[in-house]
């Protein structure tokens, strides 16, 4: 079973994410493999330094090709291999993260960028995707206030209505496929939160 965690960045997919592993790790007995985009591999790690460097000078459609790289290597190496022998596996970050970031955020043809994923995967799309929608404005309040994620990501760096477009691409992309979409408010407290994915995730899980 494959579940993806999407949101913006500050949304507390990554604490989401292993949380919901533990979970599924300890209280519910499978086989679980957490991993993320970009760098989940060696390789990934490479692509993910070239990635969260200067990506002025990288330029946007070499982003989104670097992405669908390292999204390419990441199914093949880790997910499917995963998969084939019965996990349940948990990124943070999928195929909905290009499109919202690359697509919507800088701009390129958001179809494009689904296709080109669409390619590198050959196809491989989360039984369930986790959407934590969150104001960007909140966001960069909360991380204001937390010195710990300074720099780490983009959410300080880019130009006014990167993040407000990335979020809203994210939440076209659920209401395309509610049947496979949770959509919950990152606003909720971490515990609502993880409640509310675990109840998602369960209805997906093999009885
Ligand atoms: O979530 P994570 O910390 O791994 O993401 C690292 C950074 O890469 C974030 O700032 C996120 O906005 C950015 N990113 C992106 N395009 C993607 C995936 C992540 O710009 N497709």
């Amino acid at each position: 079973v494959f579940v993806a965690l999407e949101g913006g960045d500050g949304s507390g997919k990554s604490t989401q994410a292993r949380l919901l592993a533990e979970w599924l790790r300890s209280d519910q007995g499978h086989d679980v493999v957490l991993t993320r985009e970009p760098g989940a591999t060696p390789l990934g790690v490479r692509l993910r330094e070239v990635l969260l460097g200067n990506t002025a000078a990288l330029g946007s459609r070499p982003e989104a090709l670097l992405f669908a790289a390292d999204r390419a290597h990441h199914v093949e190496a880790v997910v499917r291999p995963a998969l084939a022998r019965g996990a349940v596996v948990v990124t943070d970050r999928y195929i909905d993260s290009s499109v919202a970031y690359q697509g919507a955020g800088r701009e390129l043809d958001g179809g494009a960028v689904q296709r080109i994923s669409d390619w590198a995967t050959d196809g491989l799309v989360p039984a369930l995707t986790v959407l934590l929608d969150v104001d960007p404005m909140v966001s960069k309040a909360r991380r204001a206030h937390d010195v710990t994620r300074g720099g780490e990501d983009r959410l300080e760096a880019e130009p006014d209505g990167f993040h407000e477009r990335v979020r809203a691409e994210f939440l076209a992309l659920a209401a395309q496929a509610p049947h496979r979409y949770l959509v919950i408010d990152a606003g909720l407290s971490a515990e609502e939160v993880q409640q509310l994915i675990r109840e998602g995730v369960r209805q997906v899980l093999p009885v």
